[in-house]
């Protein structure tokens, strides 16, 4: 990606519409290299050629890296006529990156989500070679044991005949109703609740706290997000 047209960039960086930054040109609100923009159709290498807009200048990035707490609710998908999806709860200036979430989880689960317009580091996080720990927080019907912890350990079957791999369960509080933590390092649809099922219990609530060594930021209420630093952008790379 070398030269593109001046609006198409300002676009992406979340000026506006072309039609809105085809009038701050006229307006003489853009400068490229020094000298008012001509028009919107100008090309122009971002990494290369400095621009300003209303004396900021515009530090131009091609991804965009997002950590949500996604509440309950909302379908991690990109679009759904239907239901409100995560992509719905973002502000204009981040969706204009086009980011989606990295892998899924299911409408009733809370936390880590990374949205993203990376598609390579997308693909290498849900690779299923790769193995990335996923860390869940999870409520369960009934009295979880040690039992359970082996049958995890070892791997139990789910509804379909897959052999899971081996899972680490931590057991917060065992009770009636029970606090877990299960680390599992592969993705199968339902697969915290399955692997429940298959040892005859049932999650009532599920909150993923991390992906790989990315964690959920516990100061973001269900339904916030902010940009992932460039510490944490180093770390899933
Ligand atoms: N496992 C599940 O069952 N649901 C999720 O959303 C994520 C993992």
């Amino acid at each position: 990606k070398e030269r593109q047209r001046l609006d198409k960039i300002l676009a992406h960086m979340g000026f506006g519409t072309r039609k809105q930054i085809k009038k701050m040109i006229k307006e003489k609100r853009v400068t490229v290299n020094g000298a008012y923009a001509k028009d919107s159709g100008m090309q122009v290498t971002p990494t290369l050629d400095q621009i300003i807009v209303d004396d900021e200048v515009v530090k131009y990035r091609e991804f965009i890296y997002l950590m949500m707490n996604k509440p309950q609710g909302v379908l991690s998908a990109t679009e759904d006529h239907f239901t409100e999806t995560v992509i719905d709860l973002l502000e204009p200036m981040h969706a204009v990156f086009d980011p989606f979430p990295v892998g899924r989880l299911d409408k009733d689960t809370e936390g880590l989500l990374l949205l993203t317009n990376d598609g390579q580091l997308a693909h290498q996080l849900l690779s299923p070679k790769k193995h990335v720990p996923k860390t869940y927080f999870a409520m369960i019907q009934g009295v979880v044991t040690e039992e359970d912890q082996k049958a995890f350990h070892k791997g139990v079957y789910l509804d379909d005949g897959y052999l899971t791999l081996p899972a680490e369960l931590k057991i917060l509080q065992s009770g009636h109703q029970s606090e877990i933590e299960l680390t599992i390092y592969e993705g199968k649809f339902h697969q915290v609740k399955r692997m429940f099922e298959a040892i005859g219990k049932k999650v009532i609530f599920l909150k993923r706290l991390s992906m790989g060594s990315l964690l959920l930021d516990e100061t973001l209420e269900p339904g916030e997000y902010r940009e992932l630093t460039e510490e944490e952008i180093g770390i899933i790379h």
